[in-house]
């Protein structure tokens, strides 16, 4: 292998920085060279590749974003279209990929080692955590924290007011990010896909605390009863109550990662390289305990990967 190439897709994620830095560090010391793909998979469409090396990937390690930048590219759902993509990517003289993205991305990946034979290696990028195959996606531990820090600043409002907040965060189909916020930051409830949400419930849990007293409620952006604003709107129509609502939304995705996000990023980054050396395709390269995995593309969207059930439990145990 002389050359491989790097892409941030679908979401972006703190610590996508740090990720394609150790990828070309890692290549550059396995005498590979990197290149990056700008704009995901429109980029590889359109041939917008740069080559990366010590000083392009210099100084972005804690910024938030991702400097190959990222873009939803409708046409890769065409079978022409990605085989218009792979004519670019050998035209580049691409030997092997890494795509950073979440499964939205790991489909197009694998349909590209299925139907071209591509060599490609997918990383878990994605605030969400909702990847099988992973403890935990690159860009995670960045969101929950500065949730909590929103909440935290919430919650004194709430508190000096006496009022009724719910706060809704993101993840569209699982709720990683509200219940370990949830935990973290004391509230009232968790309103989560994974559980079915009872407004009898929640109004006993805000009569209980108290209704000239403070509550908060975390709602997952993906819950059954369709986010914050729509469950405020239940309560006050059944109970008279209407809570203040905080769409927290992008600020989730940006800031600097934290210490835990750049170290995952720089560990399935090198990962990533040294499973392309070894021949590897058509895999998730994630961490699992101490442990590095590689799980097959497909096993990353058709297994399903739980919200862990000591969460959920505290959650209820702590009100
Ligand atoms: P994420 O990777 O974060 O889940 P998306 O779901 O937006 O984000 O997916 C990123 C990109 O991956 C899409 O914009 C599209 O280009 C490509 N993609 C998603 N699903 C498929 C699919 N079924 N087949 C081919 N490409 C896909």
């Amino acid at each position: 292998m002389k050359r491989i190439a790097v892409f941030t897709s679908g979401g972006d994620a703190p610590g996508m920085n740090a990720h394609v830095r150790a990828i070309e560090r890692t290549a550059e010391k396995r005498g590979v060279e990197t290149i990056g793909i700008v704009g995901g998979y429109s980029g590889m469409l359109n041939g917008h590749f740069e080559l990366l090396d010590r000083i392009r990937t210099a100084n972005i390690l804690d910024r938030g974003g991702t400097i190959l930048k990222t873009s939803r590219c409708p046409e890769f759902h065409d079978a022409d279209q990605r085989a218009a993509a792979v004519q670019q990517l050998r035209k580049h003289g691409i030997d092997g990929v890494v795509a950073c993205g979440g499964d939205g991305t790991f489909h197009g990946a694998h349909l590209l080692h299925v139907e071209h034979g591509i060599r490609i290696v997918g990383t878990p990028g994605t605030i969400d955590n909702d990847l099988f195959g992973t403890d935990y996606t690159i860009g995670y531990d960045t969101a929950i924290n500065t949730a909590a820090v929103a909440i935290d600043r919430i919650r004194d409002t709430a508190d000096s007011h006496g009022r009724v907040f719910f706060v809704e965060v993101m993840g569209r189909h699982a709720g990683f990010i509200a219940m370990d916020v949830g935990v973290a930051c004391g509230a009232e409830y968790v309103a989560v896909p994974e559980t079915l949400t009872d407004v009898e419930v929640l109004y006993e849990r805000i009569v209980t605390q108290g209704l000239d007293k403070r509550t908060v409620v975390i709602v997952g952006e993906g819950d059954e009863s369709g986010g914050a604003m729509q469950l405020a709107q239940r309560l006050e129509s059944r109970y008279g109550i209407a809570p203040k609502v905080t769409i927290l939304g992008h600020v989730q995705r940006g800031g600097a990662p934290t210490v835990r996000d750049r170290v995952l990023a720089a560990r399935l980054g090198a990962a990533a390289v040294d499973a392309l050396l070894e021949g590897q395709s058509d895999v998730m390269v994630g961490q699992a305990g101490p442990d590095l995995t590689y799980v097959p593309l497909e096993a990353t969207w058709e297994t399903h990967k739980a919200v862990p059930s000591y969460l959920i439990d505290l959650s209820t145990l702590l009100v």
